[in-house]
């Protein structure tokens, strides 16, 4: 696996492959790989000739600077997990490559971004993702670029962001990676200690909650949605939100018929931790989650 570090060698070194027809896969990341960043990269691996990694950790869709200081930040382990699941380029720009000197522009892409994770961390948020993550498709010009479901208003954006720019890209979004108890893998989690992390449980046992409500008959979505507080309250998290969406839409639904998709997030000590699960009236396990397949 070769590091670049600019813009002009990444695309001198995707040139020849590209004009020899190869595909090309992006797996934009922020780095502290884990499992669920590695499943994306083996997903690329399998599905295209050249895979290409970003890691930059893209201060401006940080709201607070806390966070973006605690953000973990161990590019020579990143750098070995790639190279082991086959990455062919981890591309590691410094700040100052990817926002030189005078940088002026935005990519604002107006579905509801001030809901869920919006609320909290404010639209420019996904202005900024929307931002670097177009910035990275035009300095590779990937085929396919694979996102995690685990940010669920995230791929969302970015589906809505190649359609109505045209951009062309598939977007493949990939299930979410959990340690064996459940947790769904983040690279904040580094960021619990010992009675965080049994806390930091109550994310899935809420949804789990909400599942088995809804697999038991319960339609309507207050209801449903306080059992899964509950277990978030009893468990001493603090809950930002825990809503049921549309998953085609993310507008919150006022009965649930078909697919659900529960969202939620809690600051679980000072670390926000967010997770989802798709809910479905059809199945008798409860809960599909589309990140267990
Ligand atoms: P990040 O480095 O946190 O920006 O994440 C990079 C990509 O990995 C994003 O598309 C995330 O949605 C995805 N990702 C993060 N955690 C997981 C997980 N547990 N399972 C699957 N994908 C994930």
């Amino acid at each position: 696996m070769i590091v670049v570090r600019t813009i002009p060698a990444l695309r001198d070194a995707l040139a020849k492959p590209r004009r020899a027809g190869a595909r090309i896969a992006l797996v934009p990341t922020m780095g502290a790989f884990h499992e669920g960043h590695l499943s994306l990269m083996a997903r690329a691996r399998a599905q295209c000739d050249v895979v290409v990694v970003s890691l930059f950790i893209n201060a401006p869709q940080f709201n607070e600077t806390s966070d973006l200081l605690a953000y973990p930040r161990t590019e020579a382990r990143d750098s070995e997990l790639a190279g082991a699941t086959g990455v062919d380029y981890l591309f590691a720009p410094a700040a100052a490559e990817m926002y030189p000197e005078g940088f002026a522009s935005t990519v604002a892409v107006d579905v509801p971004v001030d809901r869920l994770e919006g609320r909290r961390r404010g639209s420019a948020h996904f202005h900024a993702v929307a931002t670097i993550v177009t910035k990275l498709f035009n300095i590779v010009g990937p085929d396919v670029a694979y996102f995690g479901q685990k940010d669920a208003q995230q791929a969302h954006v970015i589906k809505r962001l190649v359609r109505d720019l045209d951009l062309p890209v598939a977007i493949e979004v990939c299930p979410i990676v959990r340690e064996p108890d459940g947790l769904a893998m983040s690279s904040r989690n580094a960021q619990l200690d010992l009675a965080e992390r049994v806390r930091a449980l109550a994310l899935h046992q809420a949804l789990s909650a909400a599942g088995d409500a809804v697999a038991s008959g319960e339609r309507d979505p207050f209801t449903v949605t306080q059992r899964a507080r509950t277990v978030l309250d009893r468990a001493g998290v603090v809950t930002e939100y825990f809503e049921l969406v549309a998953p085609a839409t993310l507008a919150p639904v006022q009965q649930i018929d078909g697919s659900v998709l529960a969202l939620v997030a809690a600051q679980v000590g000072s670390t926000h931790l967010i997770d989802n699960e798709l809910l479905s009236t059809v199945t008798t396990a409860g809960s599909t989650d589309p990140g267990s397949a």
